[in-house]
């Protein structure tokens, strides 16, 4: 008898034929061409809406997209009626492995299985809001369990964005993420991966490379508090140490985002070279001078801080809305002062599908829609390493299209109720 390797085989006429699961046929690029037919569409670079809006998809890539396309012969076409067609959305801070009730022990008491399979879940809720890619930033303790969620998608699966994921964050012992206030003899684990000085950092990005990451997510500030209407917060690494985390990161052809919340620690991101500054509550002048140079987008993270401002009680709920204030008026300026911006939300503590707030908050505190879609879009792509690839209906693009109800750039809530909703060629929304 033949011996079979250690992958699982199955016994047709020996031992050849190995049991690779097929993605299921919903989850599959069709073989004939797709005509998406649409009132209107989002031509984003030019920040103007066309109508009607017509895109041509052929298996997982767009072929041509504006107000009439060539109808191949035995294309289905798919007429979404008074909607606009607009690339899939963005959201360049997510959490896959946490759900509501982040404030609580979720990440002490659920087993990582058990998380794995809830991010499944979240992905697919991402998914059906129209959300086609995302960046995973940290799993919270649950390791490399992205990199099988990532795979699974990738292989078509289960339903999910196209994602950007980290492994867990890096972090300093004591840090922001690591599990302090328990009985020490407990040795309750942090959420992140140590790492205390620029070695230790090329080491843990080297490790968790090694088990599928595709960006580093650092934890640069941390803890935070307000004193007299005035935000603080400590740095945890110099800019040398995140310089070092960043050229490694380029070496393996990654970049790195920062969780940095306000100064000296955001100055150290942008002086170092990250990829994005996440939260970016308090910038000073020449952080925000650097990251207008470098192109470095701040993702304000608006509807978390949203959320734990409205479902905190007492001193807590006291000290959240003080933060919300501060980071509103801060993000005023930042605007004003022109500084490039992403969408990300950080959902995850609040519930996955729901993050297309991100936009209306942005747009509530200054922002136009169209320069909020253009941040989503451009800056999203960018910082996700698929610029020219997605955020926008072009030839050659993946044929990640939404539709929404409605015009976004006079109603930007629209977003929030995406009626359509395709990845890679494929019709997601049931
Ligand atoms: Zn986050």
């Amino acid at each position: 008898m033949k011996r079979c390797g250690w992958l699982v085989m199955a016994m047709v006429g020996g031992c050849a034929v190995a049991l690779a699961p097929e993605a299921p046929a919903g989850l599959k690029a069709q073989a004939r061409p797709i005509v998406l037919h649409a009132a209107r569409l989002l031509d984003v670079s030019a920040g103007k809406i066309v109508s009607p809006g017509e895109v041509l998809v052929e298996d997982e890539r767009i072929v041509a997209a504006g107000t009439s396309v060539e109808h191949p012969a035995g294309a289905e076409v798919i007429d979404l009626g008074d909607s606009t067609l607009m690339p899939g959305l963005i959201d360049a801070h997510v959490h896959l492995f946490l759900h509501p009730g982040a404030e609580d022990l979720q990440t002490v008491v659920e087993s990582v299985p058990q998380r794995t399979i809830l991010a499944t879940l979240a992905a697919e809720a991402d998914l059906m809001a129209g959300f086609t890619a995302e960046r995973d930033m940290g799993t919270e303790g649950a390791g490399s369990a992205d990199t099988a969620v990532m795979l699974a998608i990738d292989e078509g699966l289960i339903p999910g964005p196209r994602l950007r994921i980290s492994g867990n964050a890096v972090d300093i012992l004591g840090g922001h993420e690591d599990a302090i206030h328990f009985n020490p003899a407990q040795h309750v684990l942090s959420n992140a991966d140590y790492a205390n000085n620029a070695d230790e950092i090329v080491a843990v990005i080297r490790e968790q490379h090694k088990q599928g990451s595709t960006f580093v997510k650092m934890y640069e500030t941390g803890p935070d508090s307000m004193v007299n209407g005035e935000f603080h917060t400590q740095y945890q690494y110099t800019e040398a140490e995140l310089k070092a985390g960043v050229d490694e990161a380029a070496r393996l052809g990654m970049n790195v985002g920062v969780h940095a919340q306000g100064e000296p620690g955001t100055l150290y991101a942008a002086e170092a070279g990250v990829a994005s500054i996440d939260h970016a509550t308090q910038l000073s002048d020449e952080t925000m001078r650097l990251m207008k140079e470098k192109h470095i987008p701040a993702v304000p993270t608006f509807t978390i801080f949203e959320y734990f401002a409205e479902h905190s009680a007492g001193a807590a709920a006291e000290r959240e809305h003080a933060m919300l204030d501060y980071k509103i008026r801060e993000f005023k300026r930042q605007v004003a002062a022109g500084v490039p911006m992403a969408v990300g939300s950080d959902v995850g503590p609040f519930p996955h599908g729901t993050q297309a707030k991100e936009f209306e908050l942005m747009v509530k505190y200054g922002m136009t829609p169209l320069a909020v879609l253009q941040a989503d879009y451009l800056n999203g792509a960018r910082i996700l390493r698929w610029a020219g690839e997605i955020g926008e209906l072009k030839a050659g693009y993946y044929a990640d299209v939404v539709g929404v109800p409605g015009n976004p750039l006079e109603d930007i809530t629209v977003v929030e109720r995406v009626v359509f909703v395709m990845k890679g060629g494929v019709v997601v929304t049931k």
